[in-house]
């Protein structure tokens, strides 16, 4: 059984407190995990306050620190079977998934390190400068310290997404892995420490909701970076108002898969399937409301009840696996809850709705993948449920869809499904969502921003905004006139 300290200062450490966490697959035990004290939270935060003000990492040049996101990357490469093994166990990731997971993770560092190489930290802006009055500089600065909180989905990558642009930025970091998937994130300390990152500039702590708090609520944290459900984003807003920390939320999401009648019907049945089935459903960018033009939904309904059979449920480490459990007990009851829900408010179940337990499944968490045809007004069609269950609605054309697919306080991510691209265009130009793929689900480009609009959160992750979300701008006026009558203040008070 793997053993997962805190890093606190570059150092592994022990505490008095520990959990137990365990796969979900099987309930076997993963990792005994020691909990932070209130004085361990408040030391890592203190030693995050060291490292942004060493000269050590202050003075490090942004290609000193490119070579370090490199380096992170080919070591995550070289551990990657490792990693992959952990992930898999930690968190119930199929194989196929973890393994992409690790991959994406260290693809990240390497592309940052890319971004961060080319980026400008300070610019002229030659449109607000003028000869003879003044030169006009933006100095792109670190914010300071940050708290950054992860969800249990996909722990490495989440670790990776808040990890990176600390080092790119010239932050430093106090992250808190989620309590149920701790287990990926120490690797990734143990690497940090191997590629030789100062100490204290990230620092990794363990924990549930009680740890999160005391580390967003210390008054020496700038930035707060949550990755989470919406309705805790919204109470961590309201603790940041409190010292006016800078904040990132990447939230909740009830994303629209839109089918348009010209689509590619069997591509369009395989995204459907893809886009609300990946990880158990247990994505926040997950296309869990289908809508689909009248006029192919007869063909379109059977294709897809047919095709969903196809999905191998089984054993995360199953190569063959395309469907595994869901993380915890809690999720599980919630999940069949809402399937009972559904069922009271005259949802029409197409697939699934109960728990798979055959054999080995009767193990662990696992659930049927189900299909139910709905209306707006069902439960399933404006909650985030976060877990395996589709809410399909017919729609009479293109506007209703784009009219139905808005009509959610989300907005993080959809999908529209046509052969024509410029129609397709229109369509998802008008989705009030922060991504939108044409004939495609669930990939992201580590080079672009991601991130929600309305409850699915504030500001990006990745890309050049997220970047930019780790840095201060200062405008820097010099001025460029040393004659006293001709600056402009001179006649103001003499
Ligand atoms: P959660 O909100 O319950 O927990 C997320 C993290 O916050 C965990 O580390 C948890 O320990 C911590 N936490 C819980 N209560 C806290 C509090 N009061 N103060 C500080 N920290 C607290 O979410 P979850 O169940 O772990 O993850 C699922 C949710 O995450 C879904 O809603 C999903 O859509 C969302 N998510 C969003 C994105 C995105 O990029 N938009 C990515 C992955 C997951």
């Amino acid at each position: 059984m793997k053993e997962i300290k805190l890093f606190i200062d570059g150092e592994f450490k022990t505490s008095s407190k520990t959990y137990v966490t365990t796969n979900p697959a099987n309930g076997e035990a993963v990792a005994t995990v020691y909990l932070p004290s209130d004085s361990d939270i408040d030391g890592a935060v203190d030693a995050a306050e060291r490292a942004f003000h060493s000269h050590e990492w202050r003075s490090m040049d942004q290609n000193k620190r490119a070579d370090l996101l490199e380096a992170i990357s080919e070591k995550m490469k070289e551990r990657r079977n490792e990693l992959t093994e952990l992930e898999i166990a930690d968190s119930g990731s199929c194989v196929r998934k973890a393994k992409a997971d690790i991959h994406n993770a260290a693809s990240y560092f390497k592309v940052l390190a890319g971004q961060l190489r080319k980026f400008q930290f300070e610019v002229k802006d030659e449109s607000a400068s003028r000869a003879g009055f003044s030169q006009n500089y933006k100095i792109y600065e670190p914010v300071g310290v940050c708290a950054q909180i992860i969800p249990w989905n996909f722990p490495l990558v989440m670790a990776a997404w808040k990890i990176g642009p600390v080092i790119a930025s010239g932050c430093t970091t106090v992250l808190k892995s989620a309590q149920e998937t701790p287990v990926t994130a120490m690797i990734l300390a143990e690497i940090l420490k191997d590629v030789g990152l100062p100490n204290g500039v990230v620092n990794i702590i363990t924990g549930g909701a009680h740890e999160g708090e005391r580390l967003l609520s210390n008054s020496k944290v700038r930035k707060i970076a949550f990755t989470g459900s919406t309705q805790v984003g919204s109470k961590i807003m309201e603790k940041a108002g409190k010292n006016l920390q800078n904040l990132s939320l990447e939230l909740g999401g009830k994303s629209a898969n839109i089918i348009l009648d010209d689509a590619d019907l069997s591509m369009a049945v395989d995204g459907a399937l893809y886009g609300f089935l990946y990880h158990s459903g247990q994505a926040c960018t997950s296309g869990t409301r289908l809508f689909v033009e009248e006029k192919i939904y007869p063909e379109f309904k059977s294709a897809l009840i047919k095709r969903i059979a196809d999905v191998k449920v089984g054993v995360p480490t199953d190569p063959a696996t395309g469907y595994g459990p869901v993380i915890n007990q809690k999720q599980f009851e919630r999940i069949l809850n809402y399937i009972e829900i559904t069922k009271t408010e005259g949802g029409k179940l197409l697939y699934g709705g109960e728990r798979a337990s055959e054999g080995e499944l009767s193990k662990g968490f696992y659930i049927r993948p189900t299909l139910f045809e709905v209306t707006p007004d069902n439960t399933i069609f404006n909650e985030e449920i976060f877990g395996p269950v589709l809410a399909i609605t017919p729609v009479k054309n293109e506007a209703e869809a784009i009219k139905l697919a808005n009509k959610s306080i989300f907005g993080l991510a959809g999908a529209v499904w046509s052969k024509n691209p410029e129609r397709a265009k229109r369509v998802a130009k008008q989705l009030e969502t922060g991504m939108v793929w044409i004939n495609e689900y669930h990939l992201l480009n580590p080079g672009m921003p991601f991130g929600g609009y309305k409850q699915s959160g504030i500001g990006r992750e990745m890309g050049e905004e997220g970047l930019k979300s780790y840095l201060e701008v200062k405008h820097l006026w010099v001025s460029d006139c040393d004659e006293r009558a001709k600056k402009p203040w001179f006649d103001a008070i003499f």
